[in-house]
């Protein structure tokens, strides 16, 4: 292969993706999804709905497209979107915000996140400490930052984190603490006594918070807790969320970020020559999700925790054991009672198997502690619901 300089190898390399002769593979997302496509396998592997959100938003897109709203937005975000995002985290939670100065409108929560990471990220001394296992764009742009990831484990089979283990993470080198709740892929809501603790970790060694709260509608037990609203938190914490998975719309790519005003400034300062802006008629779209009645909201947490039952329930019957997850799209389940012993090889498997698709928990852990979860699967239950029950049938048949 030729040899090309640049962080390109870095950036793959964070997020595991260069083969053993130095080619790039596609994420594990896109791989299965292929896979899916291929062999005609009921897709429970990328997190993404198979039917559409509410008829409003995509009603509010296609009139913004018919009246000329096609060119760049403002750099920070459509003010209608910012005033929504605002309005929305003093509704849900009780957060004050000036939609002026303490929102930013980005593409998706994965710009969100990448631009944040780069604006804090001063060297290869700083730390960014994340649970494993993660979403797979936080290695990947802890890496493109130069910076160096700490782990935090999460546990089979509530996946909460212990305490000592975060504690020894956080230090004086630790710039972020990154914070995905509810948690992809494990589906945990962390207890109320780690968010605690990362706030007085982050107080004590002077880090910045960053959550990617991007499921925050869809939690199971009670409402969802931003970390910012908890004591001392808002000053040194930047939120992340998008509209993908509230709205059932993942591919318009509509995220923000909310916090202090200089913290966000410095996001704007790296997101503005990355994107610059992106998506002029999704913005007014997304405002008018974040401005639909509580019923919407109950309604979507609802169907999806009915849907997490029966994915549950289908899974336990055809031989699998199950972590309940507490909000997110997603269930982890041990498939070691069905012989698996690499997640990997297993799912690599499942569709010639099963006809199901779905992602190794390995996918999401550092080479040294992927032994961890050597046998633990990531389905997604935000599947119709004759998916789901067709998925348990095939999962069944095949034990
Ligand atoms: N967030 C989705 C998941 O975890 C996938 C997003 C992606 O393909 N990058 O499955």
């Amino acid at each position: 292969m030729r040899h090309i300089p640049g962080a390109w190898h870095r950036t793959a390399a964070g997020a595991g993706l260069v083969g053993a002769d130095g080619s790039i593979r596609p994420t594990i997302f896109a791989e299965m999804s292929a896979l899916a496509a291929e062999t005609g396998a009921i897709n429970l592997g990328q997190g993404f709905p198979d039917e559409d959100g509410p008829v409003e938003v995509l009603e509010a897109a296609r009139e913004a497209i018919a009246h000329g709203v096609n060119q760049y937005p403002p750099g920070r975000g459509i003010p209608d979107l910012l005033s929504a995002v605002a309005e929305h985290q003093e509704r849900f939670y009780g957060l004050h915000l000036d939609p002026a100065r303490d929102v930013l409108v980005t593409a998706g929560a994965t710009e969100a996140l990448a631009a944040t990471l780069l604006a804090l990220i001063d060297g290869s001394d700083d730390e960014v400490v994340v649970f494993e296992p993660y979403y797979d764009s936080y290695a990947a742009v802890v890496a493109l930052a130069g910076a160096r990831l700490v782990t935090v484990p999460l546990r089979w089979p509530d996946f909460q984190p212990d305490l000592d283990d975060l504690r020894r993470a956080v230090g004086d080198r630790t710039r972020a603490i990154l914070v995905n709740d509810p948690h992809n892929p494990t589906g945990a809501v962390f207890a109320a006594e780690v968010r605690d603790e990362i706030v007085r970790l982050a107080e004590r060694h002077d880090a910045i918070i960053v959550t990617d709260e991007v499921y925050e509608h869809l939690v199971f037990d009670g409402p969802h807790v931003p970390i910012a609203t908890l004591p001392g938190a808002w000053d040194r914490t930047l939120t992340i969320s998008s509209g993908g998975k509230t709205f059932s719309t993942t591919g318009w790519k509509i995220g923000w970020v909310t916090g202090p005003a200089d913290l966000v400034s410095a996001v704007l300062a790296v997101k503005q020559f990355l994107t610059y802006v992106n998506g002029s008629a999704f913005q007014p779209a997304i405002a008018t999700g974040l401005r639909l009645g509580d019923g919407f909201y109950r309604r979507i947490a609802d169907e999806l925790r009915t849907k997490r039952d029966l994915l549950g329930a289908g899974l336990r019957a055809a031989g699998f054991e199950v972590s309940t997850p507490a909000g997110s799209y997603f269930t982890v389940a041990d498939a070691r009672r069905l012989g698996a012993t690499d997640a990997s090889a297993f799912c690599r498997e499942l569709p010639e198997r099963a006809g199901v698709v779905a992602i190794p928990l390995t996918a999401f852990a550092t080479p040294g502690r992927r032994a961890e979860y050597a046998t633990l699967v990531r389905f997604a239950a935000c599947k119709r619901v004759e998916v789901l029950e067709e998925a348990a049938s095939r999962l069944a048949a095949a034990q």
